[in-house]
């Protein structure tokens, strides 16, 4: 087992990570970046490296620094959280050459992986459903034109290398075809180094569904079932549950296998999660592979009771699955938001200061995995996600119940931070009644705007942990919201009054 092991990020991940390292009587070294010197993730773990620079380019991102430090340190793994250098496979690569564990799949599988085509490829010949399309081999537009009628507009324009929606252009009529291949060909360049794009059909109002896989080195592989993610915005998530509402036990023994077999099909080891889109007709269709631990892998362990970071040490380790298929159970329903600090009515411009107050809901069933404390500051260098929320309940009535609870108790001053309208989300009808698809934000626009019964509970019980008796403050020009919709004696102004700290 190991002994020491280097954790290659930051924020709620590296805390998290730490966390169970330490539990397993491992030690636990961060790196930090200089603005992230007093974070929460330094402080946590046993030992903490600097690296000169601030933003993530010349600190987290750089793999030969992070190399230099394990090696001066005796490092024995490095766990690369999510993002940063989680699917690069030349770090991953690196760190074998240098006998260093890298805490994931092989550099083989996070190449073949990050190639969308490739990736398609390999799921199509498995037997796995991919979205009809068409790979297009540069200045071959007339193939792309003729394939394009072939499977009907709207088409997806996409970027072979691509991730996190980039390079992504929808394309609703022949004549709009060759400018959004242009388009996406130029932001794949400057995004990926690489202009390769590809067709796919445009699945009209689909559900993203995902399914959480895991692999040995002695073969095994297993599922964890699904998480459904179909609340994004531009293609981001921001809300994920367990068990998505539109799965029946057949749709989900399905797509359980074929998460299984896509993972068998590469050789997969370690976790990692088989994203699909599912149709309005319960057609499921390969997405991609994300060779990382998720963001929203809590949602799992609170359906699965298991750690998945713990299952991720051991199989780094060479130890077989601490579980198998047949003793895995999906019990009840979790759900979890993502907590940004940005400004929903402001087009969530992300909010930067220092967090004055944070006091994060605790109760049963209820997990806050938080890389920030009160005195935290939020910077523009790195992602603005402050916590993750993650509830559990019997029924997704019950968590949903909960979530709504939680939510209306998080207390986070000093940042306006996006917690109202995940509260809207949760609280909306449709989104109650499970009726979920890509475009539900778009679909359902009124999330975006508070409403005058829609006073946040979190506002008073902040206003009670003051010293300042903020709502008095409220004829202040000082502490005026520049916000067109918010009054100034409404309790929304009171949340901008803490940024005059
Ligand atoms: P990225 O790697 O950039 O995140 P993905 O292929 O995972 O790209 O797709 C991101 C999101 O885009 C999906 O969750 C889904 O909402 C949407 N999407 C992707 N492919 C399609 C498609 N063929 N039809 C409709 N929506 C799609």
């Amino acid at each position: 087992m190991f002994r020491r092991i280097l954790i290659a990020n930051r924020g709620e991940i590296a805390v998290r990570v730490t966390q169970t390292l330490q539990q397993m009587g491992i030690t636990a070294v961060s790196i930090y970046a200089r603005p992230d010197r007093h974070a929460k993730h330094v402080r946590m773990a046993d030992e903490g490296y600097a690296m000169e620079g601030e933003s993530a380019a010349d600190t987290y991102l750089r793999g030969d620094k992070i190399i230099d430090i394990a090696k001066a340190h005796h490092i024995d793994a490095i766990h690369p959280g999510y993002g940063f250098l989680s699917e690069n496979a030349t770090f991953a690569k690196w760190c074998q050459d240098n006998d260093i564990t890298f805490i994931g799949p092989s550099a083989t599988v996070i190449a073949n992986m990050g190639d969308k085509l490739i990736a398609k490829k390999i799921m199509a010949e498995a037997g796995i459903p991919v979205v009809p399309g068409l790979t297009i081999s540069a200045g071959d537009e007339a193939s792309i034109r003729r394939e394009a009628i072939k499977i009907g507009y709207p088409v997806l324009v996409k970027a072979a290398a691509g991730g996190g929606g980039k390079g992504m252009r929808l394309v609703t009529e022949e004549k709009r075809l060759a400018d959004a291949l242009a388009a996406a060909q130029r932001e794949a360049k400057s995004a990926f180094g690489d202009d390769r794009v590809f067709i796919e059909k445009y699945i009209e109002k689909p559900r993203h569904v995902e399914i959480q896989i895991f692999g040995d080195t002695h073969g095994q592989a297993v599922h964890l079932f699904e998480r459904e993610c179909s609340i994004q915005r531009r293609h981001q998530k921001i809300v994920e549950e367990s068990p998505s509402p539109a799965l029946s036990p057949t749709l989900r023994q399905h797509m359980g296998e074929a998460a299984v077999q896509a993972a068998k099909a590469i050789g997969y080891t370690n976790a990692g999660t088989v994203e699909f889109i599912l149709d309005q007709e319960g057609h499921y269709y390969f997405l991609e592979v994300n060779t990382r631990l998720q963001v929203e892998h809590p949602v799992t362990e609170l359906i699965t009771h298991q750690n998945l970071v713990e299952a991720q040490i051991l199989v780094a380790a060479g130890q077989p699955l601490p579980f198998t298929q047949d003793s895995l159970r999906q019990t009840g329903h979790a759900i979890e938001v993502r907590i940004y600090a940005e400004d929903p009515e402001r087009n969530f411009l992300p909010s930067t200061g220092k967090i004055v107050h944070y006091v994060p809901p605790a109760a049963p069933y209820v997990r806050v995995d938080s890389g920030v404390t009160a005195g935290s500051l939020v910077t523009v260098h790195y992602d603005p996600m402050l916590a993750k929320l993650i509830v559990w309940g019997t029924t997704r009535a019950a968590s949903l119940q909960r979530m709504r609870w939680a939510l209306s108790r998080f207390v986070i001053m000093g940042v306006t931070t996006n917690i109202e309208f995940l509260r809207r989300v949760i609280e909306h009808p449709a989104f109650q009644q499970g009726d979920l698809h890509t475009h539900f934000l778009e679909e359902h626009e009124e999330v975006y705007a508070p409403s005058d019964d829609d006073i946040p509970d979190a506002v008073w019980i902040a206003a009670a942990f003051s010293s300042k008796p903020s709502s008095h403050h409220a004829s202040d020009a000082s502490y005026q919201s520049d916000s067109p919709n918010v009054e100034s004696n409404s309790p929304w102004s009171v949340g901008e009054s803490w940024r005059a700290f």
